[in-house]
């Protein structure tokens, strides 16, 4: 197939493996230590176990499967923010179908839809605004969520509902941002990485001069990746060259997307409709300063914040579940105690089994990782 097959060709997977082993064998004789490559994106992380690329990579390069899946980190409280909204007489939820099955406190917004509830499932802000127009009695809203990926979407939405003059339409504003999340994992000091295959879609707004603090301050190499097999071998062997020669620089293996200034158009058009929050909860990471954003006032009637009133409780995870020492990649998910038992795809305990970009559903799904694990030494006992 044209545009694919070129991205996934056997022979140059069987090179760019083979360089990545030598290269890596090279740092790793020199460092006396395994590497650890932290794959930011969810996206990432789904393309790597889709597509066996773990297994195929030295033992001593390691992935870290990071935070970059927004469905994954959104906290028990929001979910039951969600719910509460979508319960309220008269009104018309619509969310992408992916946080359906987020487990709140009581139930998810699956749960909540088959009680009754109006939640409908949409491929789009646009799809919800549609709603908005056809029903002029109800009042809808959507659960904006993502990171600056889906950000643009949601805000040219609110425009055009402010430029059609909507009154029925709100959104609920869990959009979170990128750059403090890397700052505060980086700051972390149990996290111990080697460098980034930078996310793919958010580097396609923001640009790859966003993340030249990490080379400056950090001095990690991060390398903005696609997301065919070719693509994320290909960024890994810069990174790990990066490693090999001293460097440590910002690279964009993704130059058929992404660009240094990133999309002028969709910045301006966040920057009109949303402020940075002083902080943000992340499920499994705790509060981040100014990672997540909300409503300018200009734009205060189409704030679901303002116009429910919500709880917005902070509610603790289950304590079984391991999810935040996962997404800080301290532990692999098959370490999480209900790996596989109590917490699976059907019946997701925490958020990083119920997205298909979520690590421990991608390793459910697509891993057999026992002599991976083995001969990292990963003890699953
Ligand atoms: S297995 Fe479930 S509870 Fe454990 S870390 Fe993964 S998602 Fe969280």
């Amino acid at each position: 197939m044209k545009y694919v097959d070129e991205y996934r060709d056997p022979a140059s997977v069987g090179a760019l493996l083979e360089a990545i082993a030598a290269l890596t064998g090279k740092v790793v004789a020199e460092r006396g230590r395994p590497l650890h490559i932290m794959e930011v994106c969810g996206g990432h992380t789904h393309a790597i176990f889709k597509y066996g690329i773990a297994k195929m990579l030295p033992a001593e390069l390691e992935l870290i499967h990071g935070p970059g899946c927004p469905v994954c980190v959104l906290p028990i409280g929001q979910v039951d923010d969600c719910v509460a909204i979508a319960e309220t007489p008269g009104v018309i939820f619509t969310t992408f179908g992916d946080a359906m099955r987020v487990p709140g406190s009581k139930k998810s917004l699956l749960q909540a839809k088959a009680e009754g509830a109006d939640i409908r499932m949409v491929y789009s802000p646009l799809d919800a605004l549609a709603l908005a127009r056809a029903n002029p009695e109800r009042e809808v809203v959507f659960f904006g969520l993502g990171f600056e990926t889906t950000m643009p979407a949601t805000a040219f939405t609110i425009l055009q509902a402010e430029a059609e003059g909507i009154r029925n339409f709100s959104l609920f504003c869990n959009h979170i941002t990128i750059v403090p999340t890397m700052q505060a994992l980086l700051e972390s000091p149990d996290l111990n990485l080697d460098g980034f295959l930078g996310p793919g879609h958010v580097s396609m707004i923001i640009g790859t001069r966003a993340y030249e603090f990490i080379s400056e301050k950090y001095h990690l190499p991060l390398v903005v990746a696609g997301f065919e097999p070719l693509d994320i071998l290909h960024s890994l062997w810069l990174v790990v060259k990066q490693l090999a020669e001293g460097r440590a620089e910002i690279e964009n293996q993704y130059g058929r997307i992404v660009s240094q200034d990133g999309n002028i158009a969709a910045q301006d058009a966040i920057g009109r409709v949303f402020e940075l929050r002083e902080f943000f909860e992340w499920r499994g990471l705790g509060s981040i300063d100014h990672s997540g954003v909300r409503m300018r006032e200009a734009y205060a009637q189409f704030d679901a914040e303002r116009k429910f009133a919500l709880s917005s409780q902070r509610i603790a995870e289950p304590q079984s579940c391991q999810c935040g020492d996962v997404l800080k990649g301290l532990i692999k998910p098959r370490q999480c105690k209900v790996f596989g038992t109590a917490c699976t795809p059907e019946t997701p305990l925490g958020a990083l089994m119920v997205s298909s970009e979520g690590a421990c559903a991608a390793y459910y799904q697509y891993g057999d990782f026992e002599s991976r694990d083995k001969a990292l030494g990963v003890d699953v006992a």
